[in-house]
């Protein structure tokens, strides 16, 4: 299991470590996360204790794993990535936990997804930073306790409703990271084009900003493919007209929606008459992991007013039929 543990390196599926926040007052937006944040890492500090256990739970690509590697560094320790698909059985988990320096953080990315006969040694190492183990077995079997070095557990969650009780009550900050504005995200935009050592037009950032989902990790990478057509068919300088015409090419409509995600109204308006149909139906019929629709897609869809998600299924809205130059379904007589 010893592959798995990557210390005081960057998180594994680090897209863009140029433009990750290195520290909390690097980060835009987020405020309030932020503010509790301080104040907590601030008393712990002053008490010198270890930091308590927190708990990210939002869409993915809007900083859990980005305040997964600036709290350490503001605590001043290192940090362990791990990631919950990878944690099939005890023995994945175990050697991380043993091996724990003093007071450092340990990352458990998809936390949701860690199978409960793992999850139970997560429930005393985060209480009593201890673990039982059973050597040998039949009457030879014996429990012998590992004393933990105190550390702080960072879990991350695309859905916090699929958190076990005992597992989400052992974290004493639980944050959830919502959408960014348009101001929060043209300022990413702007401050990561000069990172990148590109020129950018004030209009040209919002322009991108406003096609970026509410999300940082969509704005960077829609800027380095803006600065890629910028470099490739313009001077180099991204003003408004180039970042449109990138966008174009890349098929990115003025809300930002991506194929994919025209692929799903499509398939809710057209083929299934706008709905209410179940997201199994959908996922099915674009041949898609219904995981991906629920965490990657719907929620910019729901936050855009685009579809609703009923007891009965997914509907689409006006606003989609509008959007998607589909004429509305005509109200069913009787
Ligand atoms: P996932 O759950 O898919 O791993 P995530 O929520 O962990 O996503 P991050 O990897 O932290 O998302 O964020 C993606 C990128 O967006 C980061 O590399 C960083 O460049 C940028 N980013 C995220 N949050 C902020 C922020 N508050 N300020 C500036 N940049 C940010």
């Amino acid at each position: 299991a010893r592959d798995i543990i990557l210390s005081n390196n960057p998180s594994p599926d680090d897209d863009d470590p140029h433009l990750r926040p290195k520290r909390l007052s690097e980060m835009v937006g987020q405020r309030d996360v932020i503010n509790r944040l301080e104040i907590a890492i601030d008393a712990a500090k002053q008490r010198e204790e270890v930091l308590g256990h927190i708990l990210f739970d939002g869409p993915p690509g809007l900083g859990k794993t980005t305040f997964a590697t600036v709290i350490p560094a503001e605590m001043g320790v290192p940090v362990d990535f791990l990631s919950g698909p990878t944690l099939k059985a005890p023995k994945d988990l175990v050697p991380s936990l043993t091996n724990l320096r003093p007071s450092q953080v340990l990352f458990i990315d998809e936390i949701h997804r860690i199978p409960k006969a793992v999850e139970e040694y997560l429930y005393t190492a985060m209480e009593d930073f201890r673990i039982d183990m059973i050597l040998g077995d039949g009457i030879n079997a014996r429990t012998h306790t590992f004393k933990l070095k105190p550390f702080t557990l960072i879990g991350a969650t695309t859905r916090a409703g699929m958190l076990t009780g005992p597992l989400r009550d052992r974290f004493q900050i639980r944050e959830h990271l919502g959408f960014y504005s348009l101001q929060e995200l043209t300022e990413i935009i702007r401050r990561n084009a000069n990172k990148l050592k590109i020129e950018i037009d004030d209009d040209a950032a919002i322009e991108i900003a406003e096609r970026s989902r509410s999300t940082p990790r969509v704005a960077n990478n829609r800027l380095r493919w803006v600065r890629d057509y910028a470099q490739s068919r313009a001077d180099g300088k991204i003003t408004v007209a180039v970042a449109n015409k990138a966008l174009e090419v890349a098929e990115i409509d003025k809300l930002g929606l991506d194929r994919q995600d025209r692929q799903y109204l499509d398939t809710l308006m057209r083929i299934c008459l706008g709905g209410p149909t179940g997201i199994e139906t959908i996922a099915a019929t674009m041949n898609t992991a219904t995981d991906t629709l629920s965490d990657e897609v719907e929620p910019f869809l729901l936050r855009s007013e685009l579809i609703l998600r009923t007891p009965r299924g997914r509907v689409a809205t006006a606003k989609a039929y509008d959007h998607m130059k589909l004429p509305p379904p005509q109200p069913k007589e009787g």
